[in-house]
């Protein structure tokens, strides 16, 4: 019988989501819900001294904006909590002497001093960085230098020590990555990497381990960052649980920005959004900029990630988030980095809030992106004139805000060199014919308009672009009869008269 398909996301609490976590969390969640699997978040925060206030809180809220909910988690409870590591640190201890025991890891009781002597006495020209390994493990004080009797001397007097896992010499350790295939370590190059630290808390290597056995995970997905911490992980399943038990794994591409992998700071030097939702660094009071507060809407969002490094193997660009848990196939997934672009990413969000309905946006929008002296009983009319207009939702301010404000300026260098004493008349004309206008509509005063355009020989193409910068400002917005009656009659008139002494003036 196969295992049920039971994924995790892992975040360390130390900041805001870069776009890879939240697709790595997409991904995950794509495949467990193809699969009729659990979708689990654990919050690895074994690390004390980089644990963050406010991270964990931000993943979850960014999880919730972009409606890739766990099933399971600190949040959502289940049947396999703690969903926080720290709050299983009990549980490491036992794994973590057994290995000692079995002789694949030791004791090693190093003072921080003893170890930078040892990167500077080993530091060489071929070895600028000289690690805890097979070279350099029997010259240190470990369990597997000193003598029994010294150990147990140490132990007994409570010394602090750490426990290193002990890679062999010259094994190869190989797995198979569901995008990459294959894939081969050889074991000399690897450090004894920290298991268990001096306070008892496990490190990240070995709690992922355990957690992943524990919490029944069927499939470990994660970013390509991960890949060299894979060669301890598979060690560590076949000494403590049997690589039969071992979850697939896979390592999703990098993201990359306009120089290599996307960074955290390209989005302020180059002017995108890298996180999901903003994070203010707690220290520094750094902001950094997110997707969310950008204007995006969690269905674009959810689309541009879905496809940097996956696609269906067609031509479709546009998809839900159910057509996505149908199409969604691991096999697809790219191994090469994926290139973000953000005029691509702006044209998904568009797509998506071309497709939203009237009422979908407004809800939208009325999450501070409304200007705000707007007037609600026309907001509907508004919003359906300049919907498609808006790229991000931050667009609806300036695509809306005359219809709230008459414009402070007007772009008369588009005006006034064409103007003359008919265009001054026949707005006079059209002032005194909408006065008297009972029927305010955008058809009756597109009519009326040419109607007069034509009695004074005049053609009415040469006419709307004043009237539109009359009643908006500049050369955008909507059809400028469905400004107009969105405007009713005295405020549309007010801006004509107004306009025309400005474009009279000499
Ligand atoms: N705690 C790791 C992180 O912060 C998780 C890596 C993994 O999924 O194994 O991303």
């Amino acid at each position: 019988m196969s295992k049920k398909v039971r994924v995790r996301f892992a975040p360390s609490p130390t900041g805001g989501l870069h776009l890879g976590g939240v697709r790595t969390v997409l991904y995950n969640y794509l495949f467990a819900k193809k699969n009729g699997g659990d979708f689990i978040v654990r919050i690895e925060d074994t690390d004390q001294s980089r644990y963050v206030a406010g991270a964990e809180e931000y993943i979850f809220d960014t999880l919730k904006w972009c409606r890739l909910e766990p099933d399971e988690s600190v949040q959502h409870g289940g049947e396999y909590g703690p969903y926080r590591q720290s709050e299983r640190k009990a549980s490491y201890l036992q794994y973590a002497e057994r290995l000692v025991k079995d002789g694949y890891a030791y004791y090693a009781f190093d003072t921080s001093s003893e170890l930078e002597k040892m990167r500077n006495d080993f530091k060489s020209e071929q070895n600028h960085t000289p690690q805890y390994d097979l070279h350099t493990r029997l010259k240190m004080r470990n369990s597997l230098s000193l003598t029994e009797e010294e150990v147990n001397k140490l132990l007994a007097d409570k010394t602090p020590y750490v426990i290193r896992i002990k890679m062999p010499e010259q094994e190869t350790i190989s797995f198979n990555d569901m995008i990459r295939g294959e894939v081969h370590f050889d074991s000399s190059l690897v450090d004894d990497k920290v298991l268990l630290k001096a306070d008892g808390m496990p490190t990240y290597h070995l709690a992922v381990v355990v957690d992943d056995y524990q919490m029944k995970i069927s499939h470990a997905f994660r970013g390509e960052e991960w890949l060299p911490s894979a060669p301890v992980h598979i060690l560590l399943w076949k000494y403590l649980f049997g690589i039969e038990n071992m979850p697939q794994w896979a390592h999703f591409p990098l993201i990359l920005g306009p120089n290599g992998k996307l960074s955290k700071r390209d989005g302020s030097k180059y002017g995108f959004p890298v996180f999901a939702m903003n994070w203010m660094y707690p220290k520094t009071n750094e902001l950094t900029e997110g997707f969310k507060e950008k204007g995006f809407i969690p269905q674009g969002f959810i689309n541009l990630l879905a496809l940097l490094g996956w696609n269906d193997g067609t031509e479709k660009e546009i998809f839900s988030l159910e057509e996505l848990i149908e199409k969604f196939s691991m096999e697809r997934v790219h191994s090469a980095g994926a290139h973000f672009d953000y005029d691509k990413a702006k044209w998904y969000n568009h797509e998506w809030i071309k497709q939203l309905s009237i009422a979908d946006f407004r809800l939208q929008i009325e999450k501070g992106f409304l200007p705000e002296n707007h007037d609600e009983s026309k907001l509907d009319k508004i919003i359906s004139l300049v919907k498609d207009r808006c790229t991000l939702l931050t667009d609806f301010t300036e695509q809306s805000s005359f219809f709230f404000k008459a414009p402070e300026t007007l772009d008369t260098d588009s005006v006034k060199p064409k103007w003359n004493d008919a265009k001054q008349l026949f707005f006079v004309e059209l002032i005194r014919n909408y006065e008297l206008t009972l029927q305010w509509d955008a058809t009756t005063l597109e009519s009326n308009f040419k109607e007069i355009a034509s009695v004074n020989g005049l053609k009415p193409g040469e006419l709307m672009l004043p009237f539109r910068i009359m009643l908006v400002g500049g050369k955008f917005g909507p059809g400028v009869f469905d400004i107009a009656d969105v405007l009713r009659k005295e405020e549309t008139i007010s801006r004509i008269k107004k306009a025309l002494d400005i474009f009279s003036a000499k």
